[in-house]
């Protein structure tokens, strides 16, 4: 089903998944709170990724660093020269839009024109009056100790590949891993966005799920198309429809500063196709510069031929929010059904939020006894959810619009057969089980 925005983010708000930040203060632009569905569905998506890339794997490692880093990380990087956005504003409505955001633009740059954004128009009004683009860096700046000097600059790190580059020698150390390797780490990043939106899409504050996958120099195209196969079997693996996900090469204009080639794997938004993962081949850029700026060694000592190498880097970068609300998306289906529609987010059992729901047919003593225990025992395995409030249908239709793949209805037969129904989401058909042999059928169905 394709679903408009405005569904999912009222969906969101009315299910616990996501709530605007700050709400009762009229909202904080660009930022988002993950209401009791939606943390545990964003630490499923975490959970997924860390045991798919780092946890099964023996060639990656992570780590979890500091979010405010020395301020010479961002001299190093280029992100105090570079990370900048170019701001246009309209004269005649007043908004303010990121300059490769405009209808056109691209083609402009293309086409090698002086000034880009000659003959655009403005997407909110139509006007053709422009300011010149500007460039704005969207790092946040804060100040660290009490004196609020220059000195005492730092900013809030962008993107978490940094810290890998920086803790590169004491994780090889440590981990004593060969090349290939990676090393991996998810974690706050924080951009001041010019033109944020699309809900979760682009917010000021997310989360990154980053890998730096490190290799010999020359090998370094065979890894670059591994991980792109790897991204797009990621998603497919978790039930994402394969059709609205695409690989999308940028030219070679269009290339970051540090990058020899870089792929974006997009999703087909209701807003359009756009980037979801970004898999990039940082070359040697990042160690080197590093090695410039803190005049320390970032290498690797190759035994086979006895010689200190710079490795190359294959970096697959993926926002654990924008992967939320792909999720969230491809999951959205609508049917019809007796009482008009039945919402339902066919989520992958390991990204669904509850995964079971113990729900009494009737709010009897006996039957709440059982299903309280019930409860308290899958819990412990389990996220599962307890209701005995309203109808059993429109208890069903809740769970269905949160996506809980199962439903165990503990009912009057009950007290005579010891045994329990287990409801599919997705068949809406039901199976009689013994509860004795619950667990292990969840487990069977589940898959884990
Ligand atoms: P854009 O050009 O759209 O601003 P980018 O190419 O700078 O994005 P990357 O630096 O490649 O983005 O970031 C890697 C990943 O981090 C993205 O693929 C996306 O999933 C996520 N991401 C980046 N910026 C944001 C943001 N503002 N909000 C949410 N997720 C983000």
């Amino acid at each position: 089903t394709t679903v408009s925005m405005d569904t999912i983010v009222s969906l969101a708000k009315r299910r616990g998944f996501v709530f605007p930040s700050s709400e009762i203060y009229g909202g904080w632009s660009a930022f988002w709170d993950y209401g009791p569905v939606g943390v545990e569905m964003k630490k499923n998506i975490k959970k997924a990724w860390w045991h798919d890339v780092v946890q099964i794997r023996h060639d990656v490692v992570g780590i979890d660093a500091a979010t405010i880093m020395h301020p010479l990380v961002w001299k190093a990087s280029g992100h105090l020269e570079n990370f900048n956005d170019l701001m246009v504003d309209c004269r005649n409505c007043k908004q303010r839009f990121r300059a490769d955001h405009l209808p056109g633009y691209e083609e402009n740059k293309r086409a090698g024109k002086e000034n880009p954004i000659e003959g655009l128009s403005c997407p909110n009004c139509g006007s053709k009056d422009l300011t010149p683009p500007r460039p704005f860096n969207t790092m946040f700046k804060t100040f660290v100790g009490p004196v609020e000097n220059e000195a005492a600059v730092a900013y809030l790190r962008p993107e978490t590949a940094q810290a890998i580059f920086v803790q590169f020698s004491n994780v090889l150390m440590t981990s004593r891993k060969k090349l290939p390797f990676g090393i991996a780490q998810i974690g706050r990043a924080y951009r001041n966005e010019i033109t944020p939106g699309n809900f979760i899409f682009r917010s000021r504050e997310f989360e990154q799920m980053e890998l730096e996958y490190f290799v010999r120099p020359g090998e370094d195209d065979k890894w670059y198309d591994y991980w792109r196969n790897f991204a797009i079997d990621w998603f497919v693996s978790l039930g994402v429809s394969r059709e609205r996900l695409r690989l999308k090469e940028h030219a070679k204009e269009d290339l970051s500063h540090y990058s020899k080639a870089t792929t974006d794997l997009e999703y087909l938004y209701p807003f359009g196709w756009n980037e979801l993962w970004g898999i990039a081949n940082r070359t040697d850029y990042d160690l080197k510069a590093h090695m410039a700026v803190s005049g320390q060694q970032l290498t690797y000592y190759d035994e086979e031929t006895k010689s200190h190498i710079v490795p190359y880097v294959i970096e697959p970068s993926l926002g654990v929010d924008r992967s939320f609300l792909v999720f969230l998306l491809d999951a959205y289906h609508e049917e019809p059904d007796n009482e008009g529609t039945r919402v339902v987010l066919r989520f992958h059992p390991r990204i669904a939020p509850v995964k079971v729901a113990v729900l009494p047919l009737s709010r009897k003593e006996p039957l709440i006894k059982i299903a309280w225990e019930i409860r308290d025992r899958l819990a412990d395995v389990y996220v599962t959810d307890y209701d005995e409030t309203g109808s059993i249908g429109r208890r069903y239709r809740r769970q269905d619009e949160i996506g809980t793949p199962y439903c165990v209805t503990v009912d009057f037969q009950t007290l005579e057969d010891n045994a329990v129904t287990i409801r599919d989401r997705d068949t809406m058909q039901q199976d009689r089980v013994s509860i004795s042999e619950l667990e292990s059928v969840l487990k069977d169905k589940l898959g884990f």
